[in-house]
């Protein structure tokens, strides 16, 4: 039999974090090779034109906070190769049901200004909340970025807490985010615009956690703003792997690989469906979900019985359903937003987005569902002729439903009937909001858990982050306890996915600590002797 072709790394998965992993990697010299089973690189950062031809939409995820904030990303230069940001007049939009908006300009002090004349104080106590920021974000996200524990970040952030206000800032990043937003604000504009922005992940807004995404989202929202891709979301990931070729990096699509071959407790290669089998020399990096990878590519057998025992109650996020609509003008809102903004949530209140999370923990289907939005030729005059708007909105589900909380006809299934009419609620919410919505729509495409799983198989049910955000599946916990680092228990094997520390997110993060890991143990490995190497 001829020997495999062997690289010094392979990477399987050509997500964002995969496609950092396959940049640091190639950077420092090695050979590697990026195997991604769809016909296209970009996992959940692509577009297409399948809706309209004349409307580009982003597939999946839209807006990049996360990636001009992370130093994973950003080392890249990708403006180097062909990637441009645009920004929507207004970051992030709230419309309310008497047609009044809350709105976050990039300007803090437009946003404040704008704060105050809704409830006055709120514009000091947002421009007091951005100051508290200013001295510790940069630190915090570079500590989130940073493979756990964060010990330089940790340092840094430590010496400049107490000019933050010490233990003060400390409880508020742990204060839940429906919470947060009572105890420092009168009005209900930072309300609704910090308990949105929580809402990105699945954290109850009355639990902790949920504030930290809230202030993070928001506050990156006031700093580097919400930009999105000029041309789409998938020309982020095209510029990451025009890079990784450009620096001689391999690329293979329509690969899948179906299994890790593991020997003397170390990973060696990998075996793609087609039968073909590939050597890794050093390390192979997989950004696929902790649940394809332990027990799915990797056999139990090669595993450490904690790695067996933790997964056992791994637990995914919720499903979601994604509609994207063309529409032939503008979005008609009751009441035109004073800047228009990228990004905006549906609810009617902090209280009716809490319900909606409680539901999703009952396993209902939500009655109003909490949507999350974007505007895109708003942000991104390319998306679609002029005049027009390519609009988005998701909405979350349980993974496995018993009810329907709204008019009880959608059973859980998700089949074309289930995500047609939850679409139909979902777009309800927005012809409230903007009466002729629905006039105006010139086509329109509903992905539902099945849809997404077929286009990305890190998708599990619909589930977008790679497994629950809440607290006992982070940090240390993720994704089981004890690793919290990409190392897996097997040699040369790294988990570089959102399943890995610190989770979802376009932030390359975890591709970066897994392509790090891979090159500090090879390094150490030259150094130790044989039998000190682990
Ligand atoms: C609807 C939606 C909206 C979102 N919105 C945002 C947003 O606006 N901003 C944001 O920052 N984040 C957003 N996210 C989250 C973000 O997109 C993900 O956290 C991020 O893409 C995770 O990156 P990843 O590289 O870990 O995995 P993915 O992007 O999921 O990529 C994994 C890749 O691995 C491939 N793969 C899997 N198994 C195999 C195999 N066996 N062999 C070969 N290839 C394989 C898949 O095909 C895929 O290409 C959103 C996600 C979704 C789904």
């Amino acid at each position: 039999m001829t020997p495999p072709q062997t690289y010094d790394a392979v990477v399987v998965g050509a997500g964002p974090n995969g496609l950092v992993a396959a940049n640091h990697l190639v950077d420092a010299g090695w050979s590697v090779l990026l195997l991604e089973s769809q016909p296209e690189v970009g996992g959940a950062v692509r577009s297409d034109r399948d809706v309209h031809p004349d409307f580009v939409h982003d597939t999946f995820s839209a807006f990049y906070p996360l990636a001009v904030a992370s130093s994973a990303v950003t080392s890249l230069r990708l403006e180097e190769h062909g990637l441009a940001w645009s920004h929507a007049p207004a970051v992030l939009g709230h419309p309310r049901s008497d047609g009044s908006w809350a709105l976050q300009h990039r300007d803090r002090e437009v946003t404040a200004s704008l704060m105050d004349a809704d409830h006055a104080g709120d514009g000091a106590a947002w421009l007091e909340l951005c100051a508290q920021w200013d001295r510790v974000g940069d630190q915090l996200v570079e500590g989130l970025v940073s493979p756990f524990p964060p010990v330089r970040a940790g340092l840094g952030l430590l010496g400049r807490l107490p000019a933050a206000g010490g233990l003060g800032f400390v409880k508020t990043l742990l204060t839940p985010a429906a919470q947060l937003g009572r105890s420092r604000f009168g009005g209900d504009a930072p309300r609704l615009l910090l308990a949105g922005n929580a809402g990105h992940a699945d954290i109850p807004l009355d639990a902790p956690g949920s504030g930290l995404m809230a202030l993070l989202l928001t506050m990156l929202g006031q700093t580097v703003g919400f930009p999105v891709p000029v041309g789409g979301a998938g020309a982020l990931t095209a510029a990451m792997a025009r890079r990784f070729v450009s620096l001689g990096g391999e690329i293979r699509t329509g690969a899948e690989v179906t299994g890790i071959d593991v020997e003397s407790g170390r990973a060696v290669g990998v075996r793609l469906a087609d039968g073909t089998r590939i050597g890794a020399g050093n390390a192979v990096v997989a950004d696929v979900t902790a649940p394809a990878l332990y027990g799915g590519l990797v056999a139990p057998e090669h595993l450490p019985a904690r790695v067996v025992r933790g997964m056992r109650s791994f637990e995914l996020d919720p499903s979601t359903i994604k509609v994207d609509w063309a529409l032939d003008g503008p979005v008609p809102w009751a009441q035109a937003p004073a800047y228009a903004p990228g990004t905006f949530h549906v609810a009617d209140s902090v209280e009716q987005m809490t319900e909606a999370f409680s539901q999703i923990a009952a396993r209902a289907i939500p009655a109003d569902p909490f949507l999350l939005c974007g505007q895109m030729t708003t942000s991104d005059p390319t998306r679609s002729p002029e005049g027009t708007e390519s609009v988005w909105a998701y909405t979350h589900m349980p993974q496995h439903s018993v009810r329907d909380a709204g008019d009880g006809g959608i059973r859980g299934v998700w089949d074309r009937d289930d995500c047609e009419r939850m679409a139909d609620r979902m777009q309800a919410r927005l012809e409230r909001l903007a009466p002729g919505f629905g006039s105006r729509v010139l086509a329109r495409r509903v992905l539902g858990p099945h849809e997404m799983e077929a286009r990305n198989a890190n998708l599990v049910g619909g589930s977008i982050n790679g497994g629950t955000a809440q607290l006992h599946q982070e940090l240390v916990f993720r994704p089981v306890p004890g690793l919290g680092r990409p190392e897996t228990g097997i040699r040369g094997l790294y988990l570089g996915s959102s399943s890995a520390h610190p989770g979802g997110g376009v932030h390359g993060a975890a591709g970066r600590n897994a392509a790090r890991a891979a090159l500090a143990h090879t390094r150490l490995g030259r150094i130790l002797p044989q039998s000190r190497r682990r």
